[in-house]
């Protein structure tokens, strides 16, 4: 006998259904009978019965005919994968129905309720299990059943199958063989099911929507889906006050509603059942449940439950408010949100449910959204924010002038860029939304237009940015507010005491350090210093010593510098309040200083008091071919020590004003761009010999820390003799990335998209940490640094300090903290907690 032995187990509460047997929906289903809710008799048919069926054993039809005994002799068919997000073929109802059950039916719920049962099972039929063309079933309406039924005859030369079993039998088979087909795995694959994964079945007797009485069906759930509040939801189709069969149906709210009849008013003691099932579904099955069911003549039948589907905002509200009430644990409330997720809290959204008018695509480079109207360059992006009129500055790229119009405006858009960009940076520590590398814009900057999407802007034109998704939207789309409610910081406090990973934050200016403290980051990880020249009233000073032609110039427009240095450290301590503070000397990569066009020049003589043709030569002896590789980092600070002698000795200064105020330090200096042990040697000794002398002067004692940045392949390999000058190491994993795969930060963005596309790069490794490359270098790095140096701490300061499957690497490395933007701390602390956990 090569047929099959069923596995069709009936769900009793103690039936043997498991969902590594039967999928998630054959066990949710159990657990709904096991509470006593009213399910219809339900069937789960096993994942290895249906990997038969669909290898073609046939299936024993007394078996299956025994199914349809005893009840409405209608029968669905609903798919049951490990997970429900997995899919599966559509659900097939009204199996079962024939000539005879027709007949009867018309008697019971009328003649033609009974057609319209029919001829949707006749025409699904066709379809999916003969496979005819639906075009020719597409028929509704009174004459459709008889024309259906007569045209299945015709093209099969058979009549309409009228045994249930038979029926039942080949439904099940082509929902098997449908699992298995390659559009079925690309779909679920997507969905992160493996391409293997198994699918079970679930038969269940179907309870009727129509007849006397109240008839209908609905889902209702308990929360809103955006949100994540409290609200009951949902939607009841079905025929109030018993009006006659197949007439009057209509869809009534589920709650009193002033636009129409509700379910709660016209039955409210089914309202309250409901009510009843939800709550004790949510408790039992430990999640917010969608509810479907049928009400057949007043009485309630649950179909199935399933999780309720939700925002990013509600994932967080609705695992809080299950761990508050005991449902859940916290650490579970933690693993339920994605870490990602919160970054779509700190900011406006936009709303989900709103329409979209998109303009172009790009980079999602800083989360969040923002309408404003289009302006082209910093000083319009000032002048609007003078004006009170919300701007987004749009730039093919952007350079450190337009800094300023970064600040002045609510989104940042440019044509160029990559993750790692100039423009990305700066809106990740802003928090300001922002896209890069969109290419299919066109920016005329003479006519003061963008072309977009086959449509022209002009600067004034309204458009709003979803720098989460990276769409550019045309006009104001419909914005939600950012949602840093007790549910958000109760979370996060939970995610803290599940002892993952400290997190620090990269802070350049007070600004960023506030922001770093109230999203409760662990102190200061990156301080980059040359941003505090950014702004336009510094500036001047520091192209000032940048131009200086001797050593003695240098130093009067580094005295000039100096107290604006030491004005910022002892801010930053003071707003740090003890935490650590890790301050790196200058690394400015020198074209980020200079002007970009005449005008700039023009400007520059100016404040320099130099002729034009002086300054534009001096500016060509300073541009480099590759200034990413060029006079950077510990580089400048060799060459041009005073400089960082300037530093070093505005950070002690502070730091013994800080240890006077109560806010004791100990300051953490770093060095970037290192590649060889000598460069750390000599910079160390300058650096003590400016500490002795600030003791000396002062007489007051402070300590401090010296580290070194490792962003260079060679820094990484040479860790362990740069270990035994360092008290710390920070992988700046952005340079690193950028040096191993010799692939420019600021130029990636034109291919990545295509390599990720194609498979080259699995991800982009400027956003998620390259593992089998970069990663590599940063273990032998730790490793090496700690054979030299066991007490040494190592951490990751680039911007994968901000990227959850990056700080689980770090977790797993045993690393000592990671540091991220301040808008990413939150995020980082997550994913932290969901690695240790
Ligand atoms: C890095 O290179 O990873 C880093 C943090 O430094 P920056 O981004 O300033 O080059
Ligand atoms: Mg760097």
């Amino acid at each position: 006998d090569t047929r099959i032995l069923t596995q069709t187990t009936l769900i009793t509460p103690s039936a043997p259904v498991a969902r590594e047997r039967h999928g998630w929906r054959g066990k949710c289903l159990q657990r709904l009978v096991r509470m006593g809710l009213p399910v219809p008799r339900s069937f789960a048919i096993s994942c290895e019965t249906v990997q038969q069926i669909a290898s073609g054993r046939p299936l024993p039809l007394e078996e299956l005919s025994r199914i349809f005994e005893g009840g409405s002799g209608l029968v669905s068919v609903r798919p049951s994968a490990m997970m429900p997000e997995w899919g599966g073929p559509g659900t097939v109802l009204n199996v079962g129905i024939n000539d005879s059950l027709h007949r009867v039916l018309s008697d019971q719920i009328g003649r033609a309720n009974a057609d319209a049962i029919y001829l949707s099972f006749v025409q699904s039929y066709a379809i999916h299990i003969a496979r005819l063309d639906p075009d020719m079933f597409a028929q509704e309406g009174s004459g459709a059943l008889p024309d259906a039924l007569a045209l299945y005859r015709s093209e099969m030369d058979e009549p309409f199958p009228q045994d249930p079993a038979m029926q039942l039998s080949e439904v099940l088979r082509s929902m098997a063989r449908a699992w298995e087909g390659p559009t079925a795995r690309i779909l679920r694959e997507a969905k992160g099911a493996p391409a293997e994964a198994p699918l079970g079945l679930v038969v269940q007797e179907m309870a009727l929507a129509l007849g006397p009485g109240l008839c209908g069906s609905g889902t209702i759930q308990f929360s809103d889906p955006v949100t994540g509040t409290p609200r009951v939801t949902g939607r009841f189709r079905g025929q109030h006050h018993g009006a006659a069969v197949g007439a009057g149906a209509e869809t009534l709210y589920l709650t009193r509603d002033e636009r129409g009849p509700s379910l709660e008013e016209v039955a409210p003691e089914i309202f309250a059942d409901l009510v009843r099932f939800g709550i004790a579904a949510r408790e039992r099955l430990r999640e917010e449940m969608q509810i479907e069911f049928v009400v057949t003549g007043g009485q309630i039948s649950v179909l199935d439950a399933t999780r309720v589907a939700r925002s990013a905002r509600a994932s967080v509200r609705i695992a809080v408010s299950l761990a508050r009430d005991g449902i859940i644990q916290p650490q579970e409330a933690l693993m339920r949100v994605e870490p990602r997720a919160l970054a779509d809290l700190l900011h406006h959204q936009v709303d989900p449910r709103a329409p979209r008018d998109l303009l172009a695509r790009g980079i999602n480079a800083s989360p969040g959204a923002a309408t404003g109207r289009i302006v082209f360059s910093a000083a319009a992006a000032q002048a609007a924010d003078a004006r009170g009129e919300p701007s987004i500055l749009v730039r093919r790229e952007t350079v450190p002038e337009d800094i300023r119009g970064m600040h002045a405006a609510v989104g940042v858009l440019t044509e160029r860029g990559g993750t790692t960009s100039h423009a990305a940076v700066i809106a990740r520590g802003l928090g300001r939304p922002c896209i890069v590398g969109a290419s299919g814009i066109r920016i005329d900057a003479r006519a003061r237009q963008l072309i977009a999407g086959g449509r022209t802007l002009s600067e004034g034109d309204e458009i709003t940015i979803d720098g989460s998704s990276g769409e550019v939207l045309a006009g104001a789309a419909a914005l939600l507010p950012p949602a840093l409610d007790d549910t958000f910081t109760q979370l996060l406090d939970w995610a803290d005491e599940a002892g993952g990973i400290a997190v620090r934050a990269n802070a350049d200016t007070p600004d960023d350090a506030i922001t770093a403290r109230r999203f409760k980051a662990q102190g200061i990880g990156l301080c980059r210093t040359e941003h505090m020249f950014f702004d336009a009233e510094r500036l001047p000073a520091m192209r000032e010593m940048i131009f200086a032609d001797t050593p003695e110039d240098r130093r009067r427009a580094l005295a000039r510098i100096l107290p604006m240095q030491r004005q910022d450290f002892t801010h930053l301590f003071e707003i740090m309040a003890g935490l650590p503070v890790t301050i790196r000397l200058f690394d400015p990569p020198l074209h980020e200083f200079l002007p970009h066009d005449r005008d700039g020049l023009r400007e520059l003589a100016e404040s320099l008091d130099l002729p034009l043709s002086d300054v534009t030569r001096r500016v060509e002896a300073l541009s480099e071919f590759n200034p990413m590789l060029g006079m950077r980092g510990v580089r400048l600070g060799i060459t041009m020590p005073e400089i960082y002698d300037m530093q070093a000795r505005a950070i002690f200064e502070a730091t013994i004003e800080a240890n006077r105020h109560g806010s004791p330090v100990v300051p953490e200096i770093m060095i970037p761009l290192v590649s060889a042990r000598r460069e750390v040697e000599l910079v160390k000794t300058r650096v003590d010999a400016v500490a002795a002398a600030v003791r000396n002067e002062r007489h007051a004692d402070f300590a401090y820390r010296l580290g070194v940045m490792v962003e260079t392949p060679r820094a990484a390999l040479r860790a362990g003799e740069i270990a035994s000058h360092s008290a710390f190491l920070s992988f700046g994993t952005n340079d690193l990335t950028q040096m191993t795969y010799g692939l420019s930060r600021d130029d990636a963005g034109r291919f990545m998209g295509t390599y990720v596309a194609q498979g080259v790069f699995p991800e982009d490794p400027f956003h998620v940490l390259d593992q089998e490359g970069v990663g590599e270098l940063l273990l032998t790095g730790a490793l090496r640094a700690r054979q030299q140096q066991p007490e040494i701490t190592i951490s990751v300061c680039g911007e994968h300090g901000g990227n959850p499957e990056s700080i689980a690497f770090c977790h797993e490395a045993g690393f000592d903290y990671v540091s991220c933007s301040p808008f990413r701390v939150p995020v980082a602390r997550l994913a932290a907690a969901q690695a240790a956990i």
